[in-house]
């Protein structure tokens, strides 16, 4: 039990960048189920779960494979080919929103249970067609990684989702500009960001937009590698907060592994705010507190 429920969330200040992040921006850039599919932690479980599920968007015998239920899902199934082929929605991104049903102009499918799809013959499998290439997709998740780990507690302010939903945003913008330098033609939505190999306005203000967000996030990582190199040289001292703050010299009790680590603590937290955008409220109690030992 807890009296202070509100304790556990973020401030204000960071719930509404937090909305704004997760609620806005990933759905404008990554669609209406893009944090779904792409960031939430659970899809990875669910996934593999949803073999096993024997609830399913089934198909009757009226299906004539008009492709309404494609074109409407917003979770990319190819609707109409796995209920053709499986007589079900097998696809583990699926989640049920039942968009597909409502819009078959033949009532021809429904949410049923039966044989689960882990069960189904191997063989056949629907062809699909994938937005990234190889290299495309480990670049991305190399992106995604750094940008998760320099997001992640900067400040000591965002939080898991946020972090997840940043590191979201930062690898659709570095593949989609990856292209934009690359390709030919290249749009965005109804922007033509780039036609005939010139960039366009909407390329340019993309462009430079995509750039803004990667410099901000490598500035986050710079930080992030300076608060954390100084909070782990922090721990690393072995001298009790009575002694160190005690009138007494402490110094007979600093070995010089406590040494290196206060002058490194100091020079990584005095890096970290120096280069701040926010202050951390977290970092600058420890930095006064080697400063203080650091005297001795
Ligand atoms: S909308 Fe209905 S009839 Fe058309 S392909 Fe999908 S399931 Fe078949
Ligand atoms: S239920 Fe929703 S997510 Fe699943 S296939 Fe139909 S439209 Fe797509």
């Amino acid at each position: 039990m807890t009296t202070n429920f509100w304790q556990t969330f973020p401030s204000v200040a960071v719930a509404i960048p937090f909305l704004f992040v997760c609620g806005f921006m990933t759905v404008y850039f990554l669609g209406q189920k893009g944090f779904c599919t792409y960031a939430c932690p659970y899809g990875g479980f669910f996934g593999l779960a949803d073999k096993l599920s024997p609830g399913k968007i089934r198909v009757t015998p009226a299906c004539n494979q008009c492709g309404h239920c494609t074109a409407t899902c917003t979770s990319n199934v190819l609707v109409h080919a796995e209920v053709k082929q499986y007589g079900m929605v097998v696809d583990p991104g699926c989640m049920k929103c039942m968009d597909c049903v409502s819009v078959c102009p033949n009532d021809a499918l429904y949410f049923g249970f039966g044989k689960p799809p882990i069960l189904l013959p191997r063989s056949d499998a629907i062809k699909r067609n994938y937005s990234l290439t190889w290299p495309e997709e480990i670049v991305g998740g190399l992106v995604f990684f750094g940008s998760f780990m320099a997001v992640r507690g900067v400040y000591a302010l965002v939080p898991f989702l946020m972090a997840l939903g940043c590191a979201t945003i930062t690898t659709f913008l570095t593949l989609k500009l990856w292209r934009l330098f690359r390709t030919k033609e290249l749009s965005f939505y109804r922007f033509n960001l780039k036609s005939a190999g010139k960039l366009r306005r909407a390329g340019w203000v993309f462009a430079i937009f995509a750039c803004i967000w990667i410099g901000l996030n490598a500035h986050s990582g710079l930080i992030r590698y300076h608060e954390f190199l100084g909070g782990r040289a922090f721990q690393r001292i072995h001298l009790p907060d009575e002694l160190a703050l005690a009138q007494l010299n402490p110094a007979r009790w600093l070995s010089s592994s406590d040494r290196d680590n206060i002058v490194q603590g100091t020079g990584h937290l005095h890096a970290a705010s120096k280069l701040a955008l926010f202050v951390n409220s977290e970092a600058l109690p420890k930095l006064a507190w080697l400063e203080t030992v650091a005297r001795f």
